[in-house]
């Protein structure tokens, strides 16, 4: 009979059997030994409260943790993933536009609004300034409760839907709201500069934002970014720097919508700041792209929303990683492109825009945690965060390869286990 040496540490759970883990930390240095996705073929993952305390081989495990107490979940056969990290959400909204998006599939925007059916980011603020907080979270906590059942365990949420004071704080508080009633981390971001008001005028809105709704957001502990939509017919560079400076001078991070549909120069900016993480990107040149790598600056594209809109120019994701560019990829969940699934986003741009599966995995865990400045997560490695998917497939690059499935059979959040 042999005892365990008191010091080593109490797992809670141990996940066995697995046909592969891949933990996204890059293993290996040489063309053919690389792996930049640290695959381990058998490997367990053991875990303590809320974090992972070791993975490897399961006999590395039973000298490295005391697994007496632990919960055993045998996933033999399966894939094991970290979590998805969405980093760019428009999550909390009023109503739905499925009435435009429909009209939209035979009809140009156009002719769409001359048919009086309500259109756009305009269409949206309506039906939110007429919803509750409660009526909010509700929408919200249903689409975030299917994107958890996809894999997804870290969402970011964007304001942008009131255009006003009062009701742009509304919204961060539903961000606050779903933190305590569900189990996806949400990070939220302060976007109250996603258009201007219809019946306010444009420098007053401005100022309000700068002078009243930032520092009170800030204050009130409401977000961690301050995001600006810095493009032809919304945001000038000049307005843009006001307020990402405002956010900054207030504690809020910096994030921006660019070259969405124009390059007005927003990237420039954005290197400048630098911003954490610079979205969508469908414009921007070679020399913007090398800015941004050496700026460290994230890139966060979103083939679900070139796809629901059918862009007229995709981004050029080879031309951002020739440059050296670190991407992230988001679902840009929003009434125009209502889109949970991570797994259904990485199928897009690997099919679309040119990613390995790797290149689309890491962009979906690791890339997308370091667009939102979170270093805790998007990994399977001693230390992280217990945010853990496990998938019911033959191997890794099923998951690009079965279209519009959902893969997920469980998925472990900070430690806790769901879906089982
Ligand atoms: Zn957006």
């Amino acid at each position: 009979m042999h005892t365990i040496p008191p010091s080593l540490p109490q797992a809670d759970l141990i996940l066995c059997g697995a046909a592969e883990v891949l933990t996204c930390v890059a293993t290996g240095s040489d063309p053919i030994g690389a792996d930049p996705i640290g695959r381990q073929a058998g490997a367990s993952i053991a875990v303590a409260g809320e974090r992972i305390l070791a993975v490897g081989a399961p006999i590395e495990i039973a000298r490295q943790v005391d697994a007496t107490h632990a919960r055993v979940i045998d996933v033999t056969g399966k894939i094991v993933a970290p979590g998805f990290v969405d980093p760019h959400t428009h999550l909390v909204f009023g109503g739905s536009r499925v009435e435009e998006y429909a009209a939209r599939m035979t009809r140009s925007a156009a002719e769409v609004r001359a048919l009086g059916i309500p259109s756009g980011i305009q269409a949206t603020v309506e039906m939110t300034r007429h919803a509750t907080l409660d009526e909010l979270t509700e929408s919200a906590a249903a689409r975030l409760a299917r994107m958890f059942r996809h894999g997804t365990t870290t969402v970011e949420s964007k304001s942008g839907y009131a255009l006003t004071a009062a009701g742009e704080l509304t919204m961060l508080r539903v961000n606050r709201r779903l933190r305590e009633i569900q189990p996806v981390d949400v990070v939220s971001t302060f976007l109250g500069a996603h258009d201007f008001p219809a019946d306010q005028p444009r420098d007053r809105y401005l100022d309000s934002l700068i002078q009243e709704v930032i520092p009170q957001a800030a204050e009130a502990g409401l977000a961690e970014f301050c995001d600006v939509y810095c493009d032809e017919g919304y945001y000038t560079v000049a307005e843009t720097r006001r307020i990402l400076e405002a956010g900054i001078a207030a504690g809020l991070k910096p994030k921006i919508h660019v070259d969405a549909y124009a390059d007005i120069g927003g990237s420039a900016l954005a290197a400048e700041l630098p911003v954490v993480s610079a979205d969508h990107l469908n414009y921007t040149s070679r020399a913007a792209m090398r800015a941004y790598a050496e700026a460290g600056v994230v890139g966060v594209v979103m083939p679900g929303l070139d796809f629901a809109v059918r862009h007229p120019r995709p981004f050029d994701a080879r031309a951002m990683f020739a440059e050296g560019m670190n991407l992230a990829l988001a679902t840009d969940l929003c009434p125009g492109c209502w889109l949970e699934s991570m797994q259904w986003v990485m199928q897009l741009a690997c099919r679309q825009y040119a990613f390995s599966p790797e290149e689309a995995l890491l962009a979906s865990t690791v890339g997308a945690a370091q667009a939102l400045g979170l270093a805790d997560r998007g990994a399977l490695a001693p230390g992280k965060l217990a945010d853990i998917q496990v998938w019911d497939l033959p191997s890794f690059e099923d998951v690009i390869y079965r279209l519009g499935n959902n893969a997920v059979t469980m998925v472990v959040k900070r430690g806790k286990i769901y879906f089982m």
